[in-house]
């Protein structure tokens, strides 16, 4: 660290702490040459996660985005703006696991385990959506497997 006094990089940190409610800590520093102190703070570099179109372009991972979707898949259904909250966060969270990129087809398949769970038509909007299946045949399948996995999730439950 530069001293912002005489310019000298001959310093010390005499004390580091935290600040309440954030990721930044504050270092109180003192320069060796002209023995002044000043204070710095660092904090992370904020981290953006990238998602993967299925044609490989990039772009940043947008909650809004993510939000406008499933809520146009849940037009006139009984599926309460607090849910889609819910599913949006959730989504976020299970990302995060994502260092610096994430698949688009990750999203979707996430965000639809939980839609099937709340409505089927909501669900079902969303899949023809996002997957952009070729033909019925391929939505039929997929509807299925799906099917399959959360009934087992449920027998689990139970
Ligand atoms: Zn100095």
């Amino acid at each position: 660290m530069k001293c912002p006094f005489c310019g000298s990089f001959d310093g010390q940190v005499l004390d580091s702490r935290p600040i309440e409610h954030t990721s930044a800590i504050r270092r109180r520093r003192q320069c060796n040459q002209c023995k002044k102190r000043y204070t710095t703070y660092e904090r992370p570099e904020e981290v953006i996660l990238m998602v993967i179109k299925s044609d490989n372009r990039r772009e940043p991972f947008d909650r809004k985005k993510l939000w406008a979707s499933i809520a146009r898949a849940c037009v006139k259904r009984p599926v309460s703006t607090e849910t889609i909250d819910k599913i949006v966060s959730e989504v976020e969270t299970e990302i995060s696991d994502y260092i610096m990129e994430v698949p688009s087809s990750v999203i979707g398949q996430k965000t639809l385990q939980k839609l099937l769970d709340i409505d089927t038509v909501a669900y079902i909007r969303f899949a023809s959506v996002y997957n952009n299946f070729a033909d019925v045949n391929d939505f039929m399948k997929e509807l299925k497997s799906l099917k399959k996995e959360h009934d087992k999730k449920n027998i689990k439950k139970k």
